[in-house]
C-alpha cells in the first residue's frame, strides 16, 4: 500500500536476478535494479567465463596427452588469445539477454542504472525515483588491491578477462581460489607463471592433504611458487612491471596479478541513508532471515561476504523470496555446501577437513592416491587423490575430498550422500562403476590414519 513495489533488488547477479524472479512469479511487485551487467560477477567476471578460459587451457595438454594414445601431429600449436576472449564474450552477452528476459519474462521492471537509497524505503535509480516496502541488498563483490606503492599497476580478476594479449609473464599474489585458477590459466596457455603467497601451502582452509596435493600439481605444471612471500611494491619498467617482494627479491614480469581477495560491493549505495549496519571489513551484517538491522531490508549473496559461492547466493535469493512472498523458506542446508577449485586439475570437497573434524573427536582418515588410467598411457605426471573423513564414534562421512581430474562433476554426487548423513558402512555397501576415478570412493578399504580424540 503506497509502495511502488513489493520488493525493490539491487543487484542483478546470482542472488539478485533469483529473488526477483521468485518474488514476481509468486505474485510480488518486483523491481531490479542493474547498473553494470546482468547475471552480476558469476556470469560476466568470474565462474563463467573462469571456466571457458580453464577449458581453453585444458586444450594444450590433451593435444599433448593425445600423444601417447597413438595420435600424430596433435599437438596443440600456436594459442590464438584474441580467438579466446571473442568466443567467451559471446557467451556472455547471450548470458546477459537471458537474465534480463528471465525477469521481464516474469513481469519484474528491470532498471539499468546504479541505484542508491535516499531513506529506508525510497531509492534513486538512475534519474528515477522509486519506493518499496521490502529492499534485498545483492550488491555482491569486488576484488581488492593490496595497500602497497604501485598497487594501481596491478590488474585484479575483473581486468584478466579483458586482456588484449596473453601475457608471457605473470606474477599472481594470493593461493586462493582466484590464484590458483589463473596461475592454471596461464600457465596452461604457455605463459611463465609465479605465485606468491604468504602461508607455506596454498588453499588456506582447505584440507592439508589438498593443499599439498595442489602445491606438487603446481609445481608439475611450471608454477614457480613462492611460499611464505609478500609483494611489497610494485614498479613499472618500461611496459613490464616489476613485483618487489618483502624480503627484497625482485621479479619481472609483463604483468602483475592481485588475487588477494574481495571485499563486499557497497561503495555509492547509500547505506547510511537507510541505517544499514556494515561489518569492519564493509559487509553488509545479516541475522536470522538475511534480514538486516533495518527489519524491512534484507542482503543476501557476497555483499554479506559469508560463503562467497554462486549456488549459495542463488539459494538465498530463493529461500527469502519464497519466505516473503509464499510464506514459507526452501529448505537448504548450507552446513555441508561442496565447493570446487577449477584449478589444473580441479579439486572438490564437501563437509570437515581432516584438521576440523580431529578437532571435534576421533576420526578416521581413508586415503588414496594413484595415477589415473588415462596418464599410464599419457605419461602425464599427474596423480588424484581421494579421501574420506569419518567420525569414528558414528561412522558418519564428516568429509569428503578429491584432487584431480574431473573432481567438481564427481564430488557434486558424493555431496548429496555427505549432506544426507551417510555412513562409511552405506558408502561401503555401494557398488562402483568400473573402470573410474570415482569408484575409488566405495572401494577405501583400510583406514589410512586415526586423528583426534583424547
Ligand atoms: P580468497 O579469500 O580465496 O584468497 C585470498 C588470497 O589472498 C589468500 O591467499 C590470502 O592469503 C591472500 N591475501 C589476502 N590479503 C592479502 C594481502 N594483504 N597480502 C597478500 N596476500 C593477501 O580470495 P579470492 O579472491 O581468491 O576469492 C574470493 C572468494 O570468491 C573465494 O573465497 C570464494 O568464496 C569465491 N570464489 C569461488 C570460486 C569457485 O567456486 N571456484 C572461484 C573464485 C572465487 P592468506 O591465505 O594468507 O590470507
Amino acid at each position: 500500500m503506497g509502495f511502488d513495489f513489493d520488493l525493490f533488488v539491487i543487484g542483478g547477479g546470482s542472488a539478485g536476478v533469483r529473488c526477483g524472479r521468485i518474488a514476481a512469479a509468486h505474485g510480488a511487485r518486483v523491481g531490479v535494479a542493474e547498473g553494470r551487467f546482468w547475471g552480476g560477477t558469476c556470469v560476466n567476471i568470474g565462474c563463467v567465463p573462469k571456466k571457458i578460459l580453464v577449458q581453453a587451457a585444458e586444450y594444450g595438454a590433451h593435444a599433448e596427452d593425445a600423444v601417447g594414445f597413438g595420435w600424430r601431429g596433435a599437438a596443440a600449436g600456436v594459442h590464438d588469445w584474441a580467438a579466446l576472449i571473442a568466443a567467451k564474450d559471446r557467451e556472455i552477452a547471450r548470458l546477459n539477454g537471458t537474465y534480463r528476459r528471465l525477469l521481464e519474462g516474469v513481469g519484474a521492471t528491470v532498471f539499468e542504472a546504479q541505484a542508491r537509497f535516499l531513506d529506508p524505503h525510497r531509492i534513486a535509480v538512475g534519474d528515477t525515483e522509486i519506493s518499496a516496502e521490502r529492499i534485498v541488498i545483492a550488491t555482491g563483490g569486488r576484488p581488492l588491491r593490496p595497500d602497497i606503492p604501485g598497487a594501481e599497476l596491478g590488474i585484479v580478476s575483473d581486468d584478466a578477462f579483458y586482456l588484449d594479449r596473453r601475457p608471457e609473464r605473470v606474477v599472481i599474489l594470493g593461493s586462493g581460489y582466484i590464484a590458483v585458477e589463473f596461475a592454471g590459466i596461464f600457465r596452461g596457455l604457455g605463459a611463465e607463471v609465479d605465485l606468491v603467497f604468504r602461508q607455506p601451502l596454498p588453499l588456506r582452509g582447505f584440507d592439508r592433504d589438498l593443499r599439498e596435493a595442489m602445491a606438487e600439481a603446481l609445481v608439475a605444471q611450471g608454477v614457480r611458487l613462492f611460499p611464505e612471500s609478500n609483494i611489497a611494491a610494485v614498479e613499472a619498467m618500461g611496459m613490464g612491471r616489476v613485483a618487489v617482494l618483502a624480503d627484497g627479491r625482485r621479479i619481472a614480469a609483463d604483468c602483475v596479478f592481485f588475487a588477494s581477495g574481495r571485499g563486499a560491493n557497497t561503495e555509492g549505495l547509500g547505506l547510511d541513508h537507510a541505517g544499514v549496519a556494515t561489518s569492519a571489513s564493509g559487509a553488509v551484517m545479516i541475522g536470522e532471515q538475511w534480514r538486516t538491522n533495518v527489519a524491512h531490508i534484507h542482503a543476501i549473496g557476497d555483499v554479506t561476504d559469508r560463503l562467497n559461492l554462486t549456488p549459495v547466493a542463488t539459494a538465498e535469493g530463493h529461500a527469502l523470496a519464497d519466505l516473503l512472498f509464499a510464506g514459507r523458506a526452501r529448505a537448504w542446508n548450507f552446513a555441508a555446501v561442496p565447493t570446487a577449485v577449477f584449478s589444473t586439475p580441479p579439486l572438490a570437497t564437501v563437509g570437515l577437513s581432516e584438521e576440523d573434524a580431529a578437532a571435534r573427536g576421533k576420526t578416521d582418515i581413508y586415503l588414496t592416491r594413484f595415477t589415473p588410467m588415462r596418464h599410464t598411457i599419457s605419461g602425464r605426471a599427474r596423480k588424484t587423490l581421494i579421501k574420506l573423513v569419518v567420525e569414528q564414534a558414528s561412522g558418519r562421512v564428516l568429509g569428503a575430498h578429491m584432487f584431480g581430474e574431473d573432481a567438481p562433476e564427481i564430488i557434486q554426487g558424493i555431496a548429496i550422500a555427505v549432506t544426507a548423513g551417510a555412513t562409511k558402512a552405506e558408502f561401503d555397501q555401494t557398488i562402483g562403476i568400473h573402470p573410474t576415478a570415482a569408484e575409488e570412493f566405495v572401494t577405501l578399504r583400510q583406514i589410512t590414519r586415526t586423528v583426534g580424540g583424547a
